[in-house]
């Protein structure tokens, strides 16, 4: 087996020499346990808070142990009953080539049909970052029809994921993004009534203004996956009693200050604001994984992704996540 593991925590910006690359034998398997290969890693922001060793809603990666990672991939052998040598599995199986199971644990390893979906996608808009999406947008920003929507990091897996979802439920669909190719793709195959690029914009009221622009209407649901200049941008654009779903402040992770933002508006527009943990909701992925696997069925949802190649890929991909280099739901192919 090969794995990446976390040699030492970052001093600021994260490097590639924060992680090893080792390699060591693959233990014989107990009763219960299952062995995968890994085909895709799936590389997510909420990494590099892990990589931290500061308080926050989990533990931080433990130094010198595999790095943490949702993977897709096949059984490759079995002692438990329920899994069958070929089955595709998702599972949360680390930086690493293979991966050992208890497949009695609840939810550590789930069967997936690769009829309609294909493998990699219950990686981003069949997986975790979808249902991200759909939990902010249906559980918190609860749109009606008509309403004006608008989402930050438009084209990644979550952006392109709430693209969908919204446009479903009638809303105008608005999102920001980095670079023109970016916007171009979000308005042209995302679905996207409209994006704004923030890097033509130096500050906040800049980019508020393009958004008054877009937005005619003001906007009624926000759902944050960014934050620092850009939230202080869309908060002047809401509405009266308008819901934000505070999902990530990526501007924030890679070790830079975040500006403070407006809270006076917060209270003068009586706006709902709300953070969330999409693992802290599993009651909803059932429902949430069903509407995300028809609409990919159906065509409404074509996800990019952004694939690197080979385990040694992960830690540049991983840094070039953090800085916008990916362009739609950032993988490692790894078989
Ligand atoms: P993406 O696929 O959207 O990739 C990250 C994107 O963020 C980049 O492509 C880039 O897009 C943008 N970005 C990166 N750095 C900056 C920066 N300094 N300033 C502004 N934008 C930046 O990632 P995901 O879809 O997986 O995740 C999106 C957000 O959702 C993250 O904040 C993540 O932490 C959060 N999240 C939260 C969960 C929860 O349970 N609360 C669960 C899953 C994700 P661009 O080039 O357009 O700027």
């Amino acid at each position: 087996n090969q794995q990446f593991l976390l040699d030492n925590r970052p001093a600021g910006e994260a490097v590639a020499s924060n992680f090893r690359l080792v390699s060591s034998e693959t233990p014989p398997l107990q009763d219960g346990q299952v062995l995968v290969r890994h085909h895709y890693l799936s590389l997510d922001p909420y990494m590099r808070g892990r990589m931290n060793d500061s308080k926050s809603y989990t533990a931080p990666q433990p130094l010198g142990q595999v790095m943490l990672g949702g993977t897709v991939g096949e059984v490759v052998e079995s002692r438990s009953p329920k899994f069958q040598p070929g089955d595709k599995v998702v599972s949360v199986g680390g930086w690493q080539l293979y991966g050992v199971v208890n497949a009695d644990e609840p939810g550590a390893l789930r069967k997936v049909d690769t009829s309609h979906v294909p493998l990699s996608y219950y990686l981003g808009a069949v997986g975790m970052p979808g249902v991200t999406a759909w939990y902010g947008l249906v559980k918190l920003i609860e749109p009606k029809a008509g309403e004006t929507m608008v989402v930050s990091a438009a084209t990644g897996a979550v952006g392109s994921a709430f693209a969908a979802l919204a446009k479903a439920r009638g809303c105008r669909t608005v999102g920001i993004a980095g670079g023109p190719d970016k916007c171009r793709y979000a308005v042209e195959e995302l679905g996207f009534d409209a994006c704004i690029d923030y890097k033509l914009h130096q500050d906040a009221a800049s980019l508020s203004k393009a958004l008054k622009a877009a937005c005619p209407d003001g906007i009624n649901g926000y759902f944050e996956n960014v934050g620092g200049m850009v939230l202080d941008a869309v908060l002047p654009r809401m509405n009266a009693f308008g819901r934000i779903a505070v999902c990530g402040m990526i501007a924030g992770y890679d070790g830079k200050p975040m500006p403070l933002t407006y809270p006076a508006l917060i209270l003068t527009s009586r706006l709902k604001v709300q953070g969330f943990i999409v693992t802290e909701h599993l009651e909803v992925w059932p429902e949430a994984l069903k509407e995300l696997a028809a609409l990919v069925a159906t065509g409404k949802l074509h996800p990019r992704e952004s694939v690197a190649e080979g385990l040694e890929a992960a830690p540049e991909a991983f840094l070039g996540l953090l800085k916008g280099k990916n362009f739609g739901k950032q993988l490692v192919k790894l078989i």
